[in-house]
């Protein structure tokens, strides 16, 4: 078997097979597209598996009391959800559909935690009569509207605080989430966070399990969680101390990076581990504070690399010294990243993954916006119309922020089992799908 370029970025079980074409755990993707179409959203097992104990194992072995949360925004699907469950994670929940999805998949409740800066009280109310294990409460609204919640259903809910510590962590600013100027959280610095503590400990029926923050993604640096964790463990130390807190639970949430870029590596899980586990048992020998549970919450870093999108070329466009467009059957309805946050994708000739470059080209996508741009400036090979392109690490944020936009159907979405079966996982929209809800009168 060949050396893969951009084995670093692709699913771990990626090979090129004799045919010389791209291969996942040993399936040869032209086929997997001839069977289901394209494009299409392929993940595999393995890697999914790979990385929730690569969680699971490095921050166990730095401190025992850790639970990982997989952040199911990142891709929820019930195989997926399956998965994840069997690997012993607990997950995070956004909305009542995420619930709803985590739920229908016999997710345990206790095992789910309900995030969001803006939860209704339908929300609430579903998420506290299905009895979930614990509620991230954001702002002064959610303490009442949650604790009123609660007495109604005579329940008394365990829940964190989320926190915003005012760190910059040197990411996209549209994906940067506790710095003082956003919307998530209770500010330490403004004062907020204080007063949040004593209104959620004055209520009846919330019982304040421990704090959180969650930073941003995807953060490339260790330095932004060293200096947060140190920064809350402080605060969570004088609140312990004016208020008598009692922080059992202490999450300094997701964001790790994964590689878009085989130039742009992030740093390995124990390296994440190590700095947070490092700075969490310093900070509360530093503070006297007793040692809480960790709660890790990766949503991209579990998935991200498991995905891997694949697009058939349709019309090639060159414009003399200016550039080369070629055009692909999807876009930004399937992965709106590049077009939200600039976000840069390798690409690769699933036909001829061992082939010399011989050409700078843009990809196109096929939707109706100049914006729609996968890749620009990317090395290929000769290519032509309907071979296939791969894009690695796309199995985060692309099929969940996935439109409709142009009426466009949404991709299959294949698993490459552990058992070395393409199965699908989520079928190809069809026109009936976009016409369902309309209604004609
Ligand atoms: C999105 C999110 C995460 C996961 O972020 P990733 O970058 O996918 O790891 C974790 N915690 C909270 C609160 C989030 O909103």
């Amino acid at each position: 078997m060949k050396q893969l370029p951009l084995a670093e970025v692709l699913p771990i079980s990626s090979s090129v097979n004799d045919a010389g074409r791209l291969a996942i755990n040993g399936l040869d993707v032209r086929d997997i597209v001839e069977e289901f179409g394209s494009p299409i959203y392929i993940y595999d097992e393995t890697t999914i598996r790979h990385m929730c104990r690569e969680f699971v194992d490095n921050f166990r072995r730095f401190y025992p009391d850790t639970e990982i949360a997989y952040s199911g925004k990142a891709f929820s699907n019930p195989a997926i959800l399956k998965i994840i469950e069997q690997e012993g994670l607990h997950i995070d929940v956004v909305t009542g559909g995420e619930l709803a999805f985590a739920m229908a998949a016999d997710y345990p409740a206790e095992k789910i935690n309900f995030h969001g800066n803006n939860k209704t009280r339908d929300e609430l109310n579903e998420a506290v009569e299905a009895g979930i294990g614990r509620i991230t409460i954001d702002s002064f609204h959610e303490i009442e509207l949650l604790n009123d919640v609660a007495q109604t259903a005579g329940k008394i809910q365990a829940v964190n605080l989320r926190l915003s510590p005012s760190i910059d962590p040197h990411t996209h600013r549209l994906t940067s989430t506790g710095i003082l100027d956003s919307k998530f959280g209770f500010s330490i610095e403004t004062g907020d966070a204080e007063k949040a503590v004593a209104a959620a400990m004055a209520q009846p029926n919330l019982d304040v399990e421990g704090l959180h923050f969650h930073l941003g993604s995807p953060l490339f640096e260790l330095e932004p969680y060293e200096e947060a964790v140190e920064y809350v463990c402080a605060f969570a130390a004088r609140m312990t101390y004016v208020h008598g807190l009692d922080m059992r639970e202490f999450s300094p949430g997701g964001g790790m990076a994964i590689g878009y870029q085989a130039s742009k590596l992030p740093p390995t899980i124990d390296e994440y581990a190590k700095t947070i586990v490092e700075s969490l048992e310093s900070a509360c020998t530093k503070y006297g504070i007793d040692r809480p549970r960790l709660t890790i919450e990766p949503g991209r870093s579990i998935v991200g690399r498991a995905g891997v999108a694949v697009y058939t070329i349709g019309g090639i466009k060159r414009i003399p010294s200016v550039r080369t467009f070629v055009s692909v059957d999807g876009g930004m309805g399937d992965n709106i990243r590049p077009a939200l946050y600039e976000a840069e994708y390798e690409v690769m000739s699933v036909d001829d993954p061992l082939g010399e470059p011989t050409q700078k080209v843009t990809i196109a996508g096929k939707f109706c916006e100049s914006g729609d741009l996968l890749a620009k400036d990317v090395e290929l090979p000769d290519v032509k119309t309907d071979d296939l392109l791969a894009l690695p690490a796309s199995g985060a944020y692309c099929v969940p922020m996935a439109s409709n936009y142009n009426l466009q159907t949404r991709p299959a979405i294949v698993l490459v089992t552990e058992q070395l079966e393409a199965r699908l996982i989520r079928r190809r929209e069809t026109y009936a799908d976009l016409l369902a809800t309309a209604i004609y009168e």
